[in-house]
């Protein structure tokens, strides 16, 4: 239990990428704070599930984070945070000149100043006990680029920028700073995806996610949740001490292209 004593905080884990984090945090014995924007019972279930699994606490605090305000909030509310990650993210794809104005707004918001407004508050708590450790989730997409996506591209290369700065500031302090950046991952959102592929393409399941799906993954493979969540873990771990300012892929060979 090397995260024994720990709160940490996941932005945007009541589903997939975070959620597989929360569980891999939790395992190692940190308490975990989980986030989204709703304020539902499921939520709250949701938390006293994985307390119940890993015997740690755990508190789900609702917060959306389009909202400088709210993301500040978030980290006063947990009133603790010795490891904050950065995950909350949305998506939406178009070309530029058809970009809807909202959708870029909000996914800048989300995906890269709500990092800014929650490491703002955590880093003076972190200062305070010489320790910390802050995770960005970027993306394979904060290294390289596709088209139609050029607001998640953008702000996935924000947060890898963000995150060595971050690095930059806390050199030293016992805080370190880091980006994961996952390929492909298996989450609820990807596996509803795989039916419409399948019908658009006409292809079986195995095809379609090798062929279409993966196609710019080597591997073949999605990476996992709890593969993504391990990473974390690692990354707040006493081997990760000294890797701070960097990116992690965990992207089957995407970024090696
Ligand atoms: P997901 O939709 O399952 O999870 C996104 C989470 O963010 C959900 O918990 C959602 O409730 C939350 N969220 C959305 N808007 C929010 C808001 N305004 N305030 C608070 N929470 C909000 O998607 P995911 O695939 O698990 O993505 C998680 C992160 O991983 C994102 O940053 C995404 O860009 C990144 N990522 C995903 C993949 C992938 O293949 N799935 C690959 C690379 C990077």
């Amino acid at each position: 239990m090397t995260l024994a004593g720990k709160t940490a905080i996941v932005t945007g884990s009541n589903s997939g990428i975070g959620l597989g984090v929360a569980h891999e945090l939790a395992r190692a014995g940190a308490d975990v704070v989980i986030n989204s924007f709703t304020d539902r019972d499921e939520d709250h279930a949701l938390a006293a599930e994985i307390a119940a699994k890993h015997g740690v606490r755990v508190r789900y605090i609702a917060a959306d984070m389009s909202d400088g305000d709210a993301c500040r909030k978030l980290i006063a509310a947990a009133g603790d945070c010795d490891i904050l990650v950065n995950n909350a993210g949305i998506q939406y794809v178009a070309g530029i000149d058809e970009f809807p104005v909202d959708k870029w707004n909000a996914i800048l918001a989300i995906n890269l100043s709500s990092a800014f407004h929650t490491t703002a508050v955590a880093l003076p708590l972190m200062r305070a006990k010489g320790w910390g450790r802050v995770v960005n989730i970027a993306s394979a997409h904060g290294l390289t680029a596709s088209p139609y996506k050029s607001a998640y591209v953008a702000a996935k290369h924000g947060v890898v920028g963000l995150s060595k700065v971050t690095a930059l500031e806390t050199a030293g302090q016992g805080i370190t700073c880091n980006a994961v950046c996952p390929g492909y991952v298996l989450t609820p959102l990807v596996e509803a995806q795989i039916p419409d592929q399948m019908k658009k393409h006409g292809m079986d399941r195995e095809t379609v996610i090798k062929e279409v799906m993966l196609d710019r993954q080597p591997s073949r493979q999605f990476a996992t949740t709890a593969q993504i969540g391990g990473t974390v873990a690692f990354l707040c771990s006493a081997a990760a001490d000294q890797i701070t300012g960097t990116t992690i892929s965990v992207d089957g060979g995407w970024t090696a292209m």
